[in-house]
């Protein structure tokens, strides 16, 4: 996004200039309340100068400070400060210093000579306002300070009573003050463009953040989640089981339970691959750990693939004898499933071996103890023939 502003004040793109016109109002809004009702406070307070310097024209001046001048204003100040027509905002303040600028004008004539000075002050001071506090934006600011040049001059050339000397140097010093308020107008609304543009960066910046965080965050989960699970079944894998064994075990040991291992093993599942390829080998992979997630529903109930075609069931709070019924379940229970396995020298369907240990976790043994112990048992239930649960011991 680019942060550049055009030398004309004005975004090529009118759905930029409109954000911006309304980011506009909303910084400045209380900033031109308060100088409209000093301003305001000004006017009406500066009627007592013309009462005390001028006693001999004060009525014609008040009647034009306060009777032609001052309705106008209040109207346009009031209906600023209502907040009803935010998009009107800058013209009826612009109206609202023409109107006074032209009230201090048409004073020039009524005074005496010597008192044409304090009109002219006037004017300056008001010609001053435009262009900074308020905060017009440059082009309402710059048509409020040339009208108020022009109408002087016009009213002070038409009067005829003002020596060219006069005329000179008070268009001297109101065209350097609207010059300089001009570049003033200028560099505050080329910054606050600029600002606005930063800040629609920093914002648009700060979003596409969030979003990458948020990403990062479904990624860690995920990434997480992968690191823990086996791919191939959504079971636990190796290292994720062993820490869950690892807190099963020591929740054994201080409550004082027994602790039962099932370590399985798919009968002659190389003849499986070898004969229906290896996709229908994850399937049954698939298959036997859905039997197996089945089987471990108690809480603190842990499955897992270690790896290959070997599966674990550790079973806390159950004993040997227990876990051999559950193990047996399995067994029987995959032996239903008939997955085809022909060529198995137990064929023709899919059969599971186990080995069922179990330990009551204390000073003199550890879970590679139980892990060891399961798997002897597995070796045994494969010695002797396989389809079979064989406890240890
Ligand atoms: P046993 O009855 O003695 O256990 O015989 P087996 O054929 O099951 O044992 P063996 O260890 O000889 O072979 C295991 C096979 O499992 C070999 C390997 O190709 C296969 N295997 C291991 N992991 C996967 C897997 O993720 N997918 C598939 N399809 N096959 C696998
Ligand atoms: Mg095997
Ligand atoms: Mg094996």
């Amino acid at each position: 996004m680019k942060t550049r502003v055009p030398a004309e004040l004005k975004f090529p793109q009118a759905e930029t200039e409109r954000l911006f016109l309304r980011y506009y109002r909303w910084s400045y809004r209380q900033q031109l309340r308060l100088s409209l009702l000093l301003a305001l406070l000004g006017w009406i307070v500066f009627g007592v100068f013309d009462g005390l310097y001028y006693p001999e024209v004060a009525h014609s001046l008040w009647r034009i400070r306060y009777l032609y001048v001052l309705p106008p204003v209040l109207v346009l100040v009031a209906a600023v400060w209502s907040g009803r027509f935010p998009k009107l905002d800058r013209l009826f303040v612009t109206a609202a210093i023409i109107i006074a600028g032209l009230g201090v004008i048409a004073m020039a004539p009524v005074l005496p000579p010597e008192g044409r000075d304090y009109p002219f002050s006037g004017l300056m001071l008001i010609t001053f306002l435009t262009y900074t506090t308020f905060r017009l934006r440059f082009v309402w600011a710059t048509t409020a300070g040339l009208s108020l040049l022009v109408a002087y001059n016009l009213v002070v050339l038409r009067s005829g009573t003002f020596s060219s000397e006069a005329i000179v140097m008070a268009d001297f010093f109101l065209t350097t003050t609207n010059l300089f308020g001009m570049l003033a107008a200028y560099l505050l609304e080329y910054d606050s463009r600029r600002t606005f543009l930063l800040l629609r960066q920093l914002r648009e910046s700060r979003r596409r953040l969030w979003g990458v965080n948020r990403d990062m965050e479904r990624i860690n989960a995920r990434l997480h989640s992968l690191a823990r699970t086996d791919e191939l079944t959504g079971l636990a894998n190796r290292r994720s089981f062993y820490e869950a064994f690892g807190r099963e075990w020591n929740r054994a040991r201080r409550y004082g339970g027994p602790i039962s291992a099932v370590m399985l093993d798919i009968d002659h599942f190389k003849e499986v691959n070898d004969r229906y390829g290896h996709q229908t080998g994850d399937e049954y992979l698939r298959s036997v750990a859905q039997v197996l997630s089945r089987a471990a529903q108690r809480a603190g109930d842990l499955v897992a693939r270690l790896g290959g075609e070997e599966f674990i069931l550790v079973l806390p709070g159950t004993v040997a004898r227990e876990a051999a019924r559950v193990a047996e379940r399995v067994r029987r229970e995959l032996e239903e499933l008939a997955l085809p396995n022909v060529d198995a020298p137990t064929g023709p369907r899919l059969t599971i071996s186990a080995g069922v240990a179990s330990l009551r976790p204390g000073e003199d043994n550890s879970p590679d103890d139980l892990i060891r112990l399961a798997d002897e048992a597995l070796y045994r239930a494969k010695e002797e023939g396989r389809n079979r649960v064989v406890c240890q011991g």
